[in-house]
């Protein structure tokens, strides 16, 4: 970028650890590509110390809007004053829009940056099986926002089969006479095999999903973007299976949430 200056909105990113983070790369390319006079800035914020900041924040007269992410998606949410939709379903947000009063408003996009980058690449969502692995936060966007964009079936597997559960109700109860289902470690049957889960971050790693019941013709989707080739998707293309990676949620994702934070004309849909 050219200069900071005085006009500058200044986002800020809450993150522990800080260290890894990619997206204020990835934002702060898409604020110089867009001729933007707006930057993103790395915090790196204890969870005992998030409402403290919070407030603080809220004094910032330049403030351009607060980006959240690991492990503070759930705990802000009861921080924000007003919530988007997907938001209050998901239960977490990863962005805040500073309103026109000074409210802040909390939003969920980790769903729609996961979809638009199955779209993306080519990959239909209406009408398509979905077999996904997880039901923590990034699963719970993703699984909120496939059924908001037509998908025929979801079905939700968990290590905590409790976990599963849960999501699966609140996703039948905000999607009623849909098909969705908690459901063991085999995919069969399915169109799309997502992981949302942890799992290929390490090495070591087991896999999220029973690969040896995995067919060609069958997507599989990652959310895991360190590396770019986790387990999963290296098994699931030695058995002819059509792959997707976990850096598209993020790349797809990062000029929706700049706009949520900062652009003027964005409307609470
Ligand atoms: P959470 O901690 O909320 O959930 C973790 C999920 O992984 C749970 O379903 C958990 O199962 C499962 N899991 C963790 N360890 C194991 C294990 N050893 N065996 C089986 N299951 C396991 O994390 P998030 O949902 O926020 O993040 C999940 C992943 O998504 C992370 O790798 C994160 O980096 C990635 N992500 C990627 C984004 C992108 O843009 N590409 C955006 C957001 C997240 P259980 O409930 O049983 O503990």
């Amino acid at each position: 970028r050219a200069s900071i200056s005085g006009h500058t909105q200044v986002v800020v990113i809450l993150a522990h650890p800080v260290g890894h983070i990619r997206t204020p790369a990835a934002m702060n390319a898409h604020f110089a590509a867009a001729g933007q006079d707006a930057v993103i800035v790395p915090m790196h914020v204890q969870p005992d110390d998030l409402a403290a900041v919070v407030d603080g924040l809220r004094r910032l007269r330049n403030l351009g809007g607060i980006i959240v992410t690991v492990p503070h998606k759930e705990t802000i949410a009861a921080l924000c004053d007003d919530l988007t939709d997907q938001a209050r379903l998901v239960g977490a947000v990863n962005a805040i829009r500073v309103q026109p009063d000074g409210r802040l408003l909390g939003g969920q996009f980790d769903g729609e940056g996961f979809c638009a980058g199955l779209v993306a690449a080519g990959h239909a969502i209406r009408g398509r099986r979905i077999w996904m692995a997880g039901a923590g936060g990034a699963a719970a966007g993703i699984a909120f926002a496939l059924l908001r964009q037509g998908a025929g079936a979801l079905a939700i597997h968990n290590r905590g089969a409790a976990r599963a559960e849960v999501l699966v109700a609140r996703l039948r109860h905000a999607f009623p006479g849909r098909e969705i289902a908690a459901a063991g470690a085999d995919p069969a049957d399915h169109d799309i095999v997502v992981n949302a889960t942890s799992l290929g971050l390490h090495p070591g790693d087991a896999l999220p999903v029973d690969c040896t019941r995995m067919t060609p013709g069958m997507l599989a989707a990652e959310v895991v973007m360190q590396p770019e080739v986790t387990p999963f998707l290296r098994a699931a293309a030695a058995i002819g299976c059509a792959t997707h990676p976990g850096l598209p949620m993020l790349t797809e994702q990062v000029p929706i949430l700049a706009r949520f934070v900062t652009a003027r004309d964005w409307a609470a849909g």
